[in-house]
């Protein structure tokens, strides 16, 4: 407790900031929320310690109030030990705790509009499908016009006429306020196995103890991580503390949330990127005042304000969703782990194709190791077989029937082959291709001109459902131009996306009912559901999608997984490229099959006898990872190296070169710490930043953080010179 008149350090949610000195008015504890200013404008932070500027008694301002909630001790710390591994400044940890504005005042009152489902003869546009989506990921709540363009992305426009032709109809302005008080019970009815009592059980002993711990909870889909967790869950809750489960917003389903409400007799608190305001602001207030205790989220659920927290559940832990990349770089999991231990308790990492990372832990000791070895009652897992397309070359088809021209197909005999015969047993076909759009590559016949985005170093491509250009780095569409700008001579579209393999399937096999799953087509949640209510329904016979396909959903009526190109993934510059390939191709795999139908899998590929395809054809994920992580030991790669990437970005290209140029030369030189840079970032150009990388490598027990804070302290960043830190990067553009 601090008295009355004590000069603090009070942390302000600012991404540069480390702490101010003020006076306390009256008594207070550390970790308290205060009202205070800086520099005239109001700011919310959080009491983080004894002042300590040394600045005259009469230059410090007062704490203006002293608010009624307040961070553990334990969570100044994480907040701290975060800035530390991160290298981000404390206040940037704080800012991402406190992002729910308004969290403590009593709610605006704002306009809001309600869905009206009744309009006659208005037209459903692609934009308007997206305001429909962003009720429905609401409940069809009433939602300000901010929310409604924030979670919809969309424009004032889309709204102005929505509101125009009756599509959205204003009601009685009053802030929502809602309560989640659920009462949980546990309803189970179900007897784990020997080996997924013995895994709820070591966990539970740890969820007793309240001790620090974490455990990997490995087991192919269907093997009752989920049933495993769930009894978990319950004893942390029922002994009176918080619960936190983490998943990737994909694998956030309905299905999920209705199996949470058949455990537990209610709804769990959602958490994810696409709530309105006013719903961010009463789950933070639910989970500070200790009302919420059981709630399922994406990575930024990890930064509520928790209180008394007593399990982490990470669900597919290796999921590159769980790492930050813009606004901070964080790995949640890792956060999440970082957490645990300051407040001891027990964190579970479930997955099917656990990352390297955590495989390592597992061999050091540091984690527990539980293991379900088969599906639940001994469903058939599928069989997975290689299309070898050297001896299977794709062949030609006619876009439509009376084209002239042939256009050369992606999919080989065999492939059809399967379909056609999954086709005819009514049964449905999923089609994997990790490629937006319809070509990856727009050339000029004549002279090899290619369309490339004019603010980015990157290549446009063409998606003939919006009929134009699109660049996958900022989002810029342009029209696609009818001959080569350069020399008029005649365009051609190269590479195969999904738009392209629905337009091969519907000419092979006419009359096929087809849809297209990407991150165009699936912008919400409920595009999703509507897709999988079709699927169950069985409306659809083919789904082509890219990976956002691959998670959480059971269709009993699928039999047959194709993957178009099974070789994209393997020959990445990244050192991570053959995992994330084999987790991709594992999770794909792992659709086919579940119901009463046994499965069957075939990938293409030039290379069959590359070791992830073949790993992936017997089952073997052991001997994959152990021949990959041998692989990145040797080559002092993570989790056997550490890495961390310094991103400069700059609009002015020689100001840039300049300034990497010096920040080389004061480069600290340590034995054993290898500073590889300046080079062009594999984009180097996105929007109006040009961009350059350094690498900063060390062993697994350098402490590269310290090294890398010292050196950026000795230079000064031009003007609109951005700097960011990648502490274990995932993403090497
Ligand atoms: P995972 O999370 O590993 O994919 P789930 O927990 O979803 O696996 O289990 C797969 C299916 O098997 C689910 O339908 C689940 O209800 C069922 N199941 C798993 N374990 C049991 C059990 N011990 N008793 C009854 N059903 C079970
Ligand atoms: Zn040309
Ligand atoms: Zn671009």
């Amino acid at each position: 407790m601090f008295n009355s008149g004590t000069i603090v350090k009070v942390l302000i949610p600012n991404i540069i900031n480390s702490g101010y000195d003020y006076r306390l008015p009256v008594d207070a504890e550390l970790g308290t929320f205060v009202r205070v200013t800086v520099m005239n404008r109001p700011y919310i932070g959080v009491i983080f310690g004894i002042g300590t500027s040394g600045l005259p008694s009469e230059k410090i301002k007062n704490v203006q109030s002293v608010l009624k909630w307040k961070l553990s001790v334990s969570d100044l710390q994480w907040i701290q030990k975060m800035s530390e591994w991160t290298l981000m400044a404390p206040g940037a940890v704080l800012r991402l705790i406190l992002n729910v504005p308004d969290a403590f005042d009593t709610p605006r009152m704002e306009q809001l509009y309600a869905y009206n489902f009744d309009v006659d003869n208005v037209k459903m546009t692609q934009s308007r499908q997206m305001v429909v989506d962003a009720f429905e990921l609401n409940d069809n709540e009433p939602m300000s016009i901010s929310d409604i363009q924030n979670i919809a992305r969309v424009g004032p426009s889309v709204v102005k006429t929505m509101i125009a032709n009756g599509m959205l109809t204003p009601i009685n302005s009053r802030p929502i306020i809602q309560s989640y008080a659920y009462e949980y019970r546990d309803m189970a009815n179900i007897e784990l196995n020997s080996e997924q009592r013995a895994a709820a059980d070591a966990i539970m002993r740890d969820v007793d103890a309240a001790e620090f711990s974490v455990n990997l909870l490995d087991g192919i889909t269907g093997s009752g991580k989920t049933q495993v967790y769930f009894d978990a869950a319950w004893r942390a809750y029922s002994a009176g503390r918080a619960v936190l489960l983490m998943m990737p917003e994909i694998a956030l389903t309905t299905q999920f949330i209705q199996r949470f409400e058949s455990r537990f007799g209610a709804p769990p608190v959602v958490w994810h990127s696409n709530l309105t305001a006013a719903h961010r602001r009463d789950i933070w207030r639910g989970v500070i005042n200790g009302e919420i205790r059981m709630l399922v989220g994406t990575r930024s659920a990890l930064f509520l304000p928790w209180q008394n927290l007593g399990l982490i559940i990470i669900d597919e832990e290796h999921d590159y969703s769980y790492k930050q990349e813009d606004m901070g770089n964080y790995h949640g999991r890792d956060m999440a782990i970082l957490r645990a231990k300051l407040s001891n308790f027990p964190v579970v990492l479930a997955s099917a194709t656990p990352s390297e990372e955590t495989m390592n832990n597992v061999e050091m000791g540091r984690y527990g190791h539980l293991v379900l070895r088969s599906r639940y009652g001994g469903a058939q897992l599928p069989t997975i077989e290689t299309i070898d397309l050297r001896e299977n070359r794709p062949t030609e088809y006619r876009a439509n029937a009376d084209d002239t021209d042939m256009r050369m197909g992606a999919l080989s005999q065999p492939l059809c082959d399967a379909i056609g015969e999954t086709l005819s047993n009514n049964h449905q076909v999923m089609l994997f291709i990790n490629r937006r759009g319809f070509a990856p590559i727009v050339q000029c016949q004549r002279c090899g001109w290619v369309a490339m985005c004019p603010d980015c170093s990157a290549g446009m491509t063409y998606h003939k459902k919006l009929g134009k250009l699109l660049c996958h780095i900022c989002g810029r569409m342009v029209p696609l131009p009818k001959n080569c700008p350069d020399c008029g001579g005649d365009i051609s579209m190269r590479g195969a996306g999904l738009e392209k393999i629905e337009e091969e399937i519907i000419a092979r096999f006419p009359n096929v009912r087809t849809a297209l799953v990407s991150s165009d087509t699936m912008i919400s949640r409920g595009a999703l559901e509507r897709l999988v209510a079709k699927m169950e329904s069985g409306e659809l016979d083919v789904v082509i999608g890219t990976q956002i396909l691959a998670k959480g959903h059971h269709f009993p009526n699928l039999t047959l997984v194709g993957v178009v190109d099974a070789d994209m993934g393997l020959f990445g510059t990244d050192f991570r490229c053959a995992e994330h390939t084999f987790q991709q191709l594992f999770q794909v795999a792992g659709r086919a099959g579940r119901g009463q139908i046994p499965g069957r899998v075939l990938l293409q590929t030039y290379q069959p006898a590359h070791p992830v395809l073949t790993a992936i054809c017997n089952g073997d994920r052991d001997s994959f990872l152990k021949s990959d992580m041998a692989a990145r030991r040797a080559a002092k790669m993570p989790p056997f190296g550490q890495l961390i990437a310094i991103i400069i970005e700059c609009p002015k290209e020689n100001v840039l070169k300049q300034f990497c140029e010096h920040l080389a030369s004061v480069a600290p030189n340590i034995n054993g710490v290898r500073i590889m840079g300046p080079v062009m970032a594999q984009i180097y150009q996105i929007r109006t930043m040009y961009r350059m990388r350094f690498l900063v490598a060390g062993d697994a027990r350098a402490a590269l953080q310290p090294i890398v804070k010292l050196w950026l302290a000795r230079v000064r960043p031009p003007a609109n010179t951005r700097i960011k830190i990648d502490v274990n990067p995932m993403n090497f553009m």
